[in-house]
């Protein structure tokens, strides 16, 4: 794995790196200069099985949506030549190795737990965060029972409030009472915190329904993270109005969420969260097993 090319934000403080694998295939990962910390986002699989229609990873259409998974040495050398670029090994500020570039990371769970463990122990001041489809639960419980050492948020990807509305938004997952279920344990056993993670899609899951039934469906005091939707030409969805996004707060934070809306570093240069995708080098090109 090394570096083959890498891109800037417009604002200097997001970069994407395209890293090449020993076998050709370029995966991206993107830095995030975040004033008190550093944000390294990494790529856990080579494309993702699990095709949510709202990301650029899971909908692509040359039918080569999933490749293969990282090695744990592959994750590894993946940060670890972000951090060697940067310069920023021995920096006073801490980073935080995000597992939430492209791939579902808990059907790679062995070698993302190495990964994180290993930056855990090189890395006195780490963090670790992962975000996940919520595609086994019983993997998340595996998370907490493992106790990786590091410190490690869990974020899963909700976007709706009933199994229904979010089957056709996120085809491979398990119930929202089941994974629930597995964030509660994990928050319990670890004491890291959970957040959920909800993008606003314009006139698909934005309306005060959907807040109403979030409110009756989480705990009170849940943290969810409203990221705004980075439109893309390839996905059939446009983001919700700033107007609607801040009154959605409101509803969320009115039946006792905690709400959040965020907007992802980077998204100019495709570097945003939904946006990483991988690409082919000659050597995959020209070979007829692949
Ligand atoms: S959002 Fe995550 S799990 Fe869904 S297709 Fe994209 S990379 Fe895969």
């Amino acid at each position: 794995m090394q570096i083959h090319s890498r891109s800037a934000s417009s604002d200097g403080k997001t970069l994407k790196y395209r890293q090449m694998t020993e076998d050709g295939f370029l995966v991206e990962t993107t830095y995030v200069d975040h004033g008190n910390k550093h944000i390294i986002c990494f790529s856990s699989q080579v494309g993702c099985p699990v095709g949510c229609h709202f990301c650029a990873s899971g909908q692509r259409k040359d039918e080569k949506r999933f490749r293969q998974s990282l090695s744990a040495a592959e994750l590894i050398l993946q940060c670890e030549n972000v951090v060697a670029d940067r310069g920023i090994d021995d920096d006073e500020r801490p980073i935080l190795f995000s597992c939430m570039g492209e791939g579902e990371p808990l059907l790679n769970i062995s070698a993302v737990i190495s990964a994180l463990a290993h930056f855990g122990s090189r890395y006195p001041l780490a963090r670790g965060a992962l975000s996940t489809s919520g595609i086994f639960p019983a993997r998340i419980r595996e998370l907490a029972d493992r106790r990786i050492p590091i410190p490690m948020k869990l974020q899963i990807s909700l976007h709706a409030p009933t199994d229904e509305l979010r089957k056709l938004l996120i085809p491979r997952t398990a119930s929202l009472d089941a994974i629930i279920a597995a964030a509660s344990y994990y928050a319990t056993k670890t004491g890291n915190p959970v957040e959920w993670n909800y993008v606003l899609l314009r006139g698909v899951n934005d309306d005060r329904s959907h807040a109403l039934a979030l409110i009756a469906l989480l705990p009170h005091g849940t943290h969810i993270k409203l990221n705004r939707f980075n439109a893309d030409p390839r996905l059939p969805f446009s983001p919700a109005s700033d107007e609607t996004q801040r009154s959605f707060v409101r509803v969320l934070e009115d039946g006792g969420l905690i709400a959040e809306s965020y907007r992802t570093n980077g998204s100019d240069i495709g570097a945003g969260c939904g946006q990483l995708t991988y690409a082919v080098s000659a050597v995959v090109l020209l070979s007829p097993a692949r």
